[in-house]
């Protein structure tokens, strides 16, 4: 009985050696050592034979099985090795295969570059809710009750609380600016913080108008604040951006929220100031409305105009990435159009 079993311990390991393959591997560990095995078997025959022999048989039967489970573990480990291993020879000369890698859009990267460049000046980055209200969107912000743009036809208002006033009438933001208010009730004042966003408009969309578009808004409120410190503030913002000096200048605009209110141009940096299609041939390009912020928006913000002023801009993102790269239509970057749009990456 002893001999047969060395038998099976000889003929297992060869098994074991030839197994190619785990499925294989895993065939000849029942063959060996399963229900229906060989050596199960011998162990099933044991209650036949004289005390003596059964003990030493089911002793080497027991050793060879451990013997057995060893081998297939080492074999297991062999195949899973080579596995691994690579079959063939590779041609390290040959050209690679190009993985195309995405890119934030030109437009991302502009305000990235805005944040970058307001954070170096102590500001903080505010973000808003896309929703806002009545109170917020128009009425806090000094625009008379009759203004159109509270109308329909401008303002997306939520359906079900268009007969409700103040913070109960919800739309989508129609501008950035409510959050000015919404910012200063909350933080109180001093403060400098921008806020970045989507706007959304109820418009018929055409070359010059979007239905939602990105705007940018900085504000800064502060005592003893001088009309010259956000002419400073926006030089010095434009000349993180573009890394050199950009000359500014500014004209007289109306904006409900401002006291006065400029629009706010740079020299054109398509031609350098001397006049082409992009400026209309004047050399400059409005790139931001802004002004001294309105008494009347410092009171909705429970602050007292006579002790705070402030300096707002609204800064459009789409002009400053056009002089950035010199594009003369704005479309462009809308367009979604890759073979234009991987050019920025
Ligand atoms: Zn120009």
């Amino acid at each position: 009985m002893l001999n047969r079993l060395e038998e099976i311990r000889k003929r297992g390991l060869e098994k074991i050696g030839e197994a190619a393959d785990l499925d294989k591997l895993q065939e000849t560990r029942r063959e060996l050592t399963g229900k229906k095995g060989e050596l199960t078997e011998v162990l099933k025959g044991l209650g036949k034979l004289e005390p003596d022999e059964k003990r030493s048989v089911g002793m080497k039967a027991n050793e060879i099985k451990t013997f057995f489970a060893d081998k297939i573990k080492e074999r297991e480990e062999q195949i899973i090795a080579s596995q691994s291993a690579l079959d063939e020879d590779i041609d390290v000369t040959l050209p690679g295969t190009m993985v195309p890698g995405g890119a934030l859009h030109p437009i991302t990267q502009m305000c990235y570059d805005l944040n970058d460049a307001f954070l170096s000046l102590g500001f903080e980055i505010f973000n808003e809710d896309d929703i806002s209200s009545e109170k917020y969107a128009f009425d806090n912000l000094n625009f008379p009750p009759d203004h159109p743009a509270r109308a329909t036809m401008d303002t997306y208002w939520i359906d079900g609380t268009e007969n409700k006033n103040g913070t109960e009438r919800l739309c989508m933001r129609p501008h950035l600016t409510g959050a000015s208010v919404r910012y200063l009730l909350q933080h109180g004042a001093p403060a400098r913080f921008v806020y970045p966003g989507r706007v959304y408009r109820n418009e018929n969309t055409d070359a010059r108008h979007e239905r939602a578009f990105f705007q940018y808004e900085a504000l800064v409120v502060d005592k003893d604040l001088s009309f010259s410190s956000g002419k400073v503030m926006i030089q010095t913002i434009l000349e993180k951006v573009f890394g050199r000096k950009i000359k500014v200048r500014m004209r007289e605009g109306f904006f409900p929220f401002t006291e006065p209110g400029y629009e706010i141009d740079m020299e054109c940096l398509v031609c350098g100031g001397k006049g082409c299609r992009v400026c209309n041939n004047v050399g400059w390009i409005e790139v931001m409305p802004g002004g001294v912020i309105h008494p009347n928006v410092l009171k909705a913000a429970n602050l007292d105009p006579d002790e705070w002023s402030g300096f707002y801009t609204n800064i459009g993102l789409d002009r400053l990435v056009m002089m950035r790269y010199g594009v003369d239509d704005v479309r462009l970057f809308h367009s979604a159009d890759l073979r234009f749009l991987s050019q920025f990456k």
